[in-house]
């Protein structure tokens, strides 16, 4: 029954993905579908696994190490994709394979020299306070060219792309300024680092407007594994 459940959103997500890179000229294989699995367990996904899944994008460290144990039979690249506090860091570099909310060198720096030298690069998106709330994590957009320097010079990171979680919005035109925002911040930066290939933007309530503007990886909670009852405070 869950496993169902499961199957046809992510089934009816990646289809949306599919019709949304249609009407924009888009391929879809430039749109890499991240399942957002906080506060769900591990059996959910599992279930999203064994459609088909692969990558997942955890918010809370303790909570996501957890399943990551439970899980440890499946080939699962791990995201995690929530606000860092610097004690963390290590953990965080030691078990999962992208970070996209860096938005502070001395995050960053911790990463690098926490990264264990076995593994590969750790993957990172500075995150972008695009829409300039001042409760919001991320880098402002005129800080941004001066941190992205200082983090592509970090030997145990791979700068890879931006991030942002928008200001909520009612309408696509709307939900499309800030993401247009993020993508000009991307094809600046890759003038310089021309390697950079991720623009992480895109949840359930925006996927067509970020699609239109460009995402490479959309971050999907909610239109797969139903609303979220409880918010752990780790
Ligand atoms: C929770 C979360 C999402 C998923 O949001 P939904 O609206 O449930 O799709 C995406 N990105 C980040 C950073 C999140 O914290």
């Amino acid at each position: 029954m869950t496993t169902a459940y499961i199957a046809k959103n992510i089934s009816e997500v990646r289809q949306q993905i599919h019709n949304h890179c249609a009407q924009y000229q888009r391929n879809a294989t430039n749109v890499t579908l991240l399942a957002v699995s906080k506060t769900k367990p591990a059996a959910l996904l599992r279930a999203a696994y064994d459609t088909g899944q692969r990558d997942f994008g955890e918010n809370y460290l303790q909570e996501s190490l957890d399943k990551q144990k439970e899980l440890s039979d499946l080939a699962i690249i791990w995201h995690f994709i929530g606000p860092i506090q610097s004690n963390k860091t290590r953990a965080i570099a030691e078990n999962f394979q992208w970070v996209h909310s860096v938005d502070r060198l001395k995050i960053a720096r911790r990463l690098s020299e926490q990264r264990p030298e076995d593994m590969p690069p750790l993957n990172i998106c500075l995150q972008v306070n695009i829409s300039r709330e001042e409760s919001k994590s991320g880098v402002a957009p005129e800080t941004l060219p001066e941190l992205a320097k200082e983090i592509a010079a970090l030997p145990n990171l791979t700068l890879r792309g931006l991030m942002a979680i928008p200001a909520p919005a009612e309408t696509l035109a709307e939900q499309r300024k800030p993401l247009a925002e993020l993508q000009k911040a991307l094809t600046a930066l890759q003038k310089d680092y021309p390697q950079l290939d991720t623009l992480s933007m895109g949840m359930s309530g925006d996927l067509e407007a970020a699609i239109a503007e460009g995402s490479t990886m959309v971050r999907i909670g909610t239109a797969i594994f139903g609303a979220r009852d409880y918010a752990p405070t780790i």
